[in-house]
């Protein structure tokens, strides 16, 4: 048995302005982690041996057809903009058209310097990757778009962060694509209008076959957004690091560095240590997903040549964007609360239930899961403060039917918690990765009760609570 790729490559055929040829490299001892069956399968790959797939996935031998190579992309990081950034520590191995007949990417992150690395070591150490891996599969099976994880390899090298030396590890990345807002604000702000145009051309061909021009690219790119912070929001999600190289053209989550779900609901949290002044917050990742949206409509208008009609369209697609985001957190808000029909008051009431949680220290995944049950009172630290709000909603509810079914299917019982994740990493660092394939397989089904794992369920107890998440 070998393992096969079906690679059929398209961004490699692209100008060699888009990217460097650059091979992963090499590692000392890789050892397969995990390798994702249920996603093979959909895209056409047939597994090898344990020993040829750590080979191929560590980065230690280019599978045949593979034509690696390190993508260009610049963006604004925390509001500051980095006119070189790039895979610095990826190289994107080629792309496969799978059964279902969509085109991934196959990446590798941690693979190795490139001539994006800047000061950087090319690598990533095992934490970081293997909470990709848990929590983008996690948010797939939520049904939120999303970047996944076909493998997880140790390196058997060390990696040196702040914490001191740390076992490396390689992750291979699948997405849509890799297409970022910063891939297009790099040419427009060296006002290479070819290399803009052709990365339109192939945005809207691979992506959005639908759309016309840049406007048109731009509107799906807005809607796309849109609905994925929407969702973000729905399920408790902080991205942490929506610096626009960060946002997926494809309308994907991409990158999770120091993302996490939230446990007690507060509007305000941020978790990542890089994240100081909390740009990045829940609450206002609508906003910075507006203000992302905003610097790919300024690098696309740079095509255009009748650019003040331009800049009038672009300014109204991004304009209608908040509506937008707003009426889709709206739909989505509406769901959780099994509120079949729509009526003027909804989005009162269910700003009613987020205050009250906010003031009452409330689990925000617990809450929805139980909403209707006594269990759904004992998350709040005046359980008054709930049965008031029940009050109204049981009223909003007359002649829609029984809501308990309406809220499972929902709501999700399991999220990757933030102590969890810490926890199922500090066992896999010490060789025990029993916690790390539990909570995968938990994670696979969230929406379904399972009394074993009821465990996974639990906010952190005091010593538990993580404050801080990092980048890796
Ligand atoms: P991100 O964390 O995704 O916002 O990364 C920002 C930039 O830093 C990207 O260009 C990454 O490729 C690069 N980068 C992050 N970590 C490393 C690393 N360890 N070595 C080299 N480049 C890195
Ligand atoms: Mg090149
Ligand atoms: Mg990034």
């Amino acid at each position: 048995m070998s393992l096969k790729i079906p690679f059929d490559n398209s961004f490699a055929r692209l100008p060699g302005a888009f990217f460097t040829a650059q091979d992963p490299q090499p590692v000392a001892a890789p050892y397969l982690v995990i390798f994702n069956e249920d996603l093979a399968r959909i895209m056409g790959i047939a597994p090898g041996e344990a020993e040829e797939m750590a080979a191929v996935f560590s980065g230690n031998r280019v599978p045949e057809g593979a034509a690696p190579l390190a993508q260009l992309y610049s963006g604004h990081q925390f509001g500051q903009y980095n006119p070189q950034l790039g895979d610095g520590r990826a190289v994107l191995l080629g792309e496969v058209v799978g059964t279902d007949g969509r085109r991934r990417d196959i990446q590798l992150k941690g693979s190795g310097r490139t001539p994006y690395s800047r000061g950087g070591d090319g690598r990533a150490w095992l934490g970081p990757v293997l909470r990709e891996y848990v929590v983008s599969e996690a948010m797939h099976a939520l049904g939120i778009p999303t970047t996944r994880a076909l493998a997880a390899v140790e390196t058997g090298e060390p990696v040196h962060r702040q914490e001191g030396a740390l076992p490396g590890a390689v992750l291979t990345r699948v997405a849509a694509s890799h297409l970022r807002v910063g891939s297009f604000q790099v040419f427009a702000a060296r006002g290479d209008l070819e290399s803009l145009k052709r990365l339109t051309g192939y945005a809207i061909d691979r992506h959005y076959p639908q759309a016309e021009g840049p406007m048109g690219l731009l509107r799906a790119v807005c809607a796309a957004q849109a609905r994925l912070v929407a969702q973000w929001m729905s399920v408790g999600f902080i991205h942490g690091v929506m610096n626009t190289d960060n946002c997926a053209i494809s309308g994907e989550t991409i990158d999770y560095g120091p993302c996490a779900f939230l446990d007690v609901f507060h509007p305000q949290t941020v978790f990542s240590s890089i994240d100081r002044y909390g740009r990045y917050a829940y609450d206002r990742q609508a906003e910075m997903a507006v203000w992302n949206l905003a610097q790919l409509a300024t690098a696309l208008i740079q095509q255009i040549e009748d650019r003040e009609a331009a800049v009038e369209e672009a300014t109204e697609i991004v304009h209608a964007m908040p509506g937008a985001i707003e009426a889709e957190w709206l739909r989505l808000f509406r769901v959780k609360l099994a509120l079949s029909d729509a009526q003027a008051g909804d989005q009162a009431l269910i700003e009613d239930l987020l205050r009250r949680m906010a003031a009452n220290q409330a689990d925000f995944t617990n809450t929805f899961r139980a909403l209707g049950s006594a269990v759904a009172r004992d998350q709040f630290t005046d359980p008054a403060a709930y049965d008031g709000w029940e009050a109204a909603w049981r009223a909003r509810r007359q002649g829609l039917g029984e809501a308990a079914p309406l809220i499972a299917a929902a709501n999700p019982a399991f999220i990757p918690r933030n102590h969890r994740l810490e926890q199922m990493i500090e066992a896999a660092v010490s060789g025990d990765y029993a916690p790390f394939h539990r909570m995968n397989a938990v994670l696979a089904t969230p929406y379904e009760d399972q009394p074993e794992a009821e465990d996974l369920t639990r906010p952190p107890l005091p010593d538990e609570v993580v404050e801080a998440t990092f980048c890796g």
